[in-house]
C-alpha cells in the first residue's frame, strides 16, 4: 500500500476527475491539487485561535489543496469588533496565526491569509480611532459615525501597515498573503469604485489612478514576500449595480488588464456579500458567477481561483478543461463537507454532503457567534467537542435504540447511531423521510433542502444494522412493544394557528368564521383563497418564504408584520434584501410595524404597533406564523404507560428552531448515548480563556 500522503499519490489516468489532483503553481509555492477553501467568516476569528485552527485543519484533512483564514484586519483603523475576525494588528498576532498555519500545513496543504483594510465598513468600536476612506463618507455599519477622507499620509500610513502585516504573516508561516479589494468590504475596492472614489489627486479619476492604491500594495506586497510567499489579489471584477458600479466586462475587465502580472493569483467573485454569497433560494444554480468570470483568464496568465457553490466534480472538470478556472474555490462546500476532495478523489461522489445555500453558516458571523451548519452539525465543533465529520466513537454495548421521527433530528440520530454499531430502528408517520426538511423544500425557492433528507436517507439506506419503517405512527403501546433499550422522540413541531406569538401572548379571539391555514398546511399543498393575509409575529424566515410562495398561485396576498422589516432574521443569513425586493416585485402589500388587533368576517382589524388608528385590511384565509408548539403528545402518554422507558427527546420536539439546530440535536443525542458520566456530552465542551499575564494586577 501506498503510504504517502494523499496529495503526493498518482491517480489513475482514467479517474475521470484526475485534472483536479493536478499540482497547481501558485507564484513561488505549489498547490497539491486544485481544492481551494477560498477565505471565508467563521465567527471565530481573533477571539477563538484554537477552534479556528481546528476548523481549518479539518478541510486540510479533507482534502482542501489550499485552506485560508478568514479576513484579517491590518490596523486598529480596521477594527471590525464586535464581529470577531482576524487580527494581524502587530507581532502580538502572530501565534495564533501560527497554530492555524501549522495545522493546516501539517496535512500537506497550503495555508493563505486575507489581509485588509476595511474602511468605512470597520467602525472601529473596540479601537475608538477614526475610520478612513477614499471620501468622507458615514460609515455603513449602523453606527452614526463620518469616515474621514484620507490624505496623502494617511495613504503612505494604510500602505506601511500593509507592508508590515505582509512581514507578520511570512513570519508566521503563511503560503499565500492576500491583497483584498473585494465584497464592497475593503478600502482596496473603494478606491477602484467611482461611486466611492471621487478624489481629484492621482489616487482618482482615471483607471489608472483609481487602481494606484491596490497597485501600491501588491507591488510592496511582492517586495516584502520576497519570493518566499505568493500573493494573490482578491478583486471583485462586478458590483452587480450595472452602470452605477464596477461592470465585469467593462472596467472590471480592464482593472484585471492594468493588474495582470502582478498578482501570483487571482481570486476572483462578484460583490457584494450577499451577491457573492447569494443563497438557494435566490440562486439555485451552481456556478452562477462563472459568466461573471470567464472573462479573467483570457487578460492574465496568473492562475485563478473563483467559487459558485461548486459541489458537483463534472462541472469542475468542465470549469477546468474549459479554461474558466484554475482552481476550484468553495467556501460554503467546504463548510458543509470538509472531506469533499478526498470523497472525490476516493469516488464516493455519492456520499458529499452537499450544501443546501440557506446561509445559516453566514448568519454566524453577522452574530458573533462560531460557525454552523445546517447539513453538517460537526462543522466548529472541532476544537471545543473534538468532533470529526465521519469519526465517531464505537457503540459501547449491543442496546437496540428506536428512534420515532424521522426529520433532520431523527435523521441525523439514527446516521451516527448506525456510524457507531448500534442497532436503530427509525420510524415515520409520513410516506416519506425528511420531516421538516421535504415540507420547507416545497416552497418557492427552497428544492435544495431537500439535500437534508437525501444525503442522510442514502447513507442509512446502505446500513444493515439500520431498520427503516414509514407510513408508520407509533402509539405508545407501539413503543412499549417494540421493547428496544433507548428511544429518541424526534417527533417534531408544529405551528400554532392560534396567533399566540411575539405580541400576542394570548390567542387572537375567534376567528370570526375566517378560513385559516398554517405554514403547515400550505406545506403540505394547500392553495389559499384570496385575499390571503400573512401575518409573521416569528420573524425567521417561514413567513416571507411564504408570502413570496404564495403569491405565485394567488392574487392578492397581504403580509403584515410585527417587525420594522420583512423577515428581520435574514438580515444575518444575507437574504432580506433579495426577500423584501420579491415580495414588491410579485405584488404583495406590506405593512411593517404592524399588529392584528381581531380578526372579523372578511377582514382583518390592525394596528400601527407604535399606536394609531386601528384600520382594516381584507381577509378571506389568515395564515399566522407566530409560534411553533413541540409535538410532545407521544412524550406525555409515554410518561403515563410506562415511566421507567429510558426517552429522550431530540430536535423540534425539544426546542423548535432551525433545521441546522435540529441536526446538531440528533447528532450531540447519538454522541452522547452511553457516554460516560465524566464524558456526557451534552452542555459539556472547551472554552478558549483569556490569559492573563502572571504580573496582573488586580
Ligand atoms: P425535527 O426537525 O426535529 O427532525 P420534524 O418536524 O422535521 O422535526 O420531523 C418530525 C417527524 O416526526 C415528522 O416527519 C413526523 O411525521 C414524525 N412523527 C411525529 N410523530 C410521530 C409518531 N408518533 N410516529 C412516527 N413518526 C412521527
Ligand atoms: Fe451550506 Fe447552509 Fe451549511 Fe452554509 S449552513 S454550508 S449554506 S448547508
Amino acid at each position: 500500500m501506498d503510504d504517502r500522503p494523499f496529495y503526493l499519490c498518482p491517480m489513475s489516468k482514467a479517474n475521470p476527475y484526475a485534472i483536479l489532483f493536478e499540482p497547481v503553481k501558485i507564484g513561488p509555492v505549489v498547490a497539491p491539487n486544485r481544492f481551494y477553501q477560498v477565505p471565508h467568516a467563521c465567527g471565530m476569528g481573533h477571539l477563538r485561535p484554537q477552534a479556528h485552527s481546528a476548523m481549518r485543519a479539518m478541510k486540510a484533512e479533507g482534502g482542501w489543496g489550499v485552506v485560508c483564514t478568514e479576513e484579517c484586519e491590518i490596523h486598529p483603523t480596521s477594527d471590525l469588533s464586535p464581529y470577531s475576525e482576524q487580527r494581524l494588528w502587530d507581532e502580538k498576532d502572530i501565534p495564533a496565526l501560527s497554530l492555524m498555519v501549522e495545522k493546516v500545513k501539517a496535512h500537506g496543504s497550503l495555508a493563505g491569509i486575507e489581509l485588509v483594510h476595511n474602511g468605512h465598513m470597520a467602525p472601529n468600536l473596540f479601537s475608538r480611532l477614526p475610520a478612513l476612506a477614499p471620501l468622507d463618507i458615514q460609515l455603513d455599519v449602523g453606527y452614526p459615525k463620518m469616515a474621514r477622507a484620507m490624505d496623502k499620509q494617511d495613504i503612505k500610513d494604510l500602505r506601511a501597515w500593509h507592508r508590515r502585516a505582509v512581514k507578520n504573516a511570512k513570519a508566521a508561516g503563511f503560503d499565500i498573503i492576500y491583497v483584498y479589494a473585494g465584497h464592497n468590504m475593503t478600502i482596496t475596492q473603494h478606491f477602484l469604485s467611482p461611486r466611492y472614489n471621487q478624489r481629484t489627486d492621482e489616487y482618482g479619476g482615471s483607471l489608472e489612478n483609481r487602481a494606484r492604491l491596490t497597485r501600491e500594495l501588491l507591488e510592496e506586497a511582492q517586495e516584502t514576500a520576497a519570493g518566499d510567499c505568493a500573493i494573490a489579489l482578491r478583486l471583485a471584477v462586478d458590483e452587480q449595480m450595472g452602470e452605477d458600479g464596477i461592470q465585469a466586462h467593462e472596467d472590471g475587465r480592464a482593472i484585471v488588464e492594468h493588474l495582470a502580472k502582478l498578482p501570483d493569483l487571482w481570486d476572483v467573485n462578484v460583490s457584494d456579500w450577499p451577491n457573492d454569497t447569494i443563497s438557494a433560494r435566490f440562486e439555485p444554480n451552481e456556478g452562477a458567477q462563472v459568466e461573471a468570470m470567464s472573462f479573467v483568464k483570457e487578460t492574465t496568465s496568473k492562475p485563478t481561483v473563483g467559487v459558485g457553490r461548486f459541489t458537483s466534480p463534472d462541472l469542475m472538470v468542465k470549469l477546468v478543461k474549459n479554461g474558466v478556472l484554475d482552481l476550484i474555490g468553495a467556501a460554503r462546500p467546504s463548510i458543509a463537507d470538509p472531506l469533499l476532495p478526498n470523497k472525490i478523489r476516493e469516488g464516493r461522489i455519492e456520499e458529499i454532503r452537499e450544501c443546501i445555500g440557506c446561509n445559516i453558516c453566514a448568519s454566524c458571523d453577522s452574530l458573533g457567534v462560531p460557525i454552523r451548519c445546517t447539513q453538517n452539525p460537526t462543522m466548529g465543533e472541532e476544537w471545543r467537542r473534538g468532533w470529526h465529520p465521519e469519526i465517531i466513537e464505537p457503540k459501547k454495548s449491543d442496546k437496540s435504540v428506536l428512534i420515532v421521527g424521522a426529520g433532520p433530528s431523527g435523521l441525523e440520530c439514527a446516521l451516527q447511531l448506525g456510524r457507531r454499531g448500534y442497532q436503530v430502528t427509525l420510524t415515520e408517520e409520513s410516506k416519506d423521510l425528511g420531516g421538516r426538511a421535504l415540507g420547507e423544500s416545497k416552497l418557492k425557492g427552497l428544492s435544495s433542502w431537500r439535500r437534508v433528507a437525501d444525503n442522510r436517507t442514502h447513507e442509512l439506506q446502505q446500513m444493515a444494522n439500520v431498520s427503516i419503517y414509514t407510513n408508520s405512527r407509533l402509539s405508545a403501546q407501539d413503543v412499549v412493544e417494540f421493547d428496544c433499550d433507548k428511544v429518541f422522540l424526534a417527533t417534531g413541531a408544529k405551528w400554532r394557528r392560534d396567533g399566540t406569538g411575539r405580541s400576542h401572548n394570548f390567542p387572537l379571539t375567534d376567528l370570526g368564521g375566517m378560513r385559516d391555514s398554517t405554514p403547515d398546511t400550505i406545506m403540505l399543498g394547500r392553495i389559499p383563497s384570496d385575499p390571503v393575509v400573512i401575518y409573521d409575529d416569528d420573524h425567521g424566515y417561514m413567513g416571507g418564504v411564504l408570502a413570496d410562495h404564495i403569491a405565485a398561485c394567488c392574487n392578492d396576498v397581504t403580509f403584515v408584520t410585527t417587525a420594522s422589516v420583512v423577515s428581520p432574521f435574514t438580515i444575518n443569513s444575507l437574504e432580506q434584501d433579495f426577500i423584501q425586493r420579491s415580495l414588491v416585485e410579485a405584488g404583495v402589500k406590506i405593512y411593517v410595524s404592524t399588529q392584528v388587533l381581531s380578526l372579523k368576517p372578511g377582514c382583518l382589524e390592525l394596528q400601527n404597533v407604535y399606536g394609531g388608528e386601528p384600520f382594516e385590511v381584507a381577509c378571506t384565509e389568515f395564515i399566522p406564523v407566530t409560534a411553533r408548539t413541540p409535538d410532545l403528545e407521544l412524550k406525555r402518554e409515554l410518561d403515563k404507560l410506562a415511566p421507567d422507558l429510558p426517552v429522550e427527546v431530540i430536535g423540534d420536539a425539544l426546542m423548535p428552531g432551525l433545521i441546522a439546530d435540529a441536526t446538531f440535536s440528533g447528532h450531540l443525542a447519538a454522541r452522547s448515548f452511553e457516554a460516560n458520566e465524566e464524558e456526557i456530552e451534552t452542555g459539556k465542551f472547551m472554552r478558549e480563556m483569556p490569559s492573563l499575564p502572571p504580573t496582573a494586577n488586580f
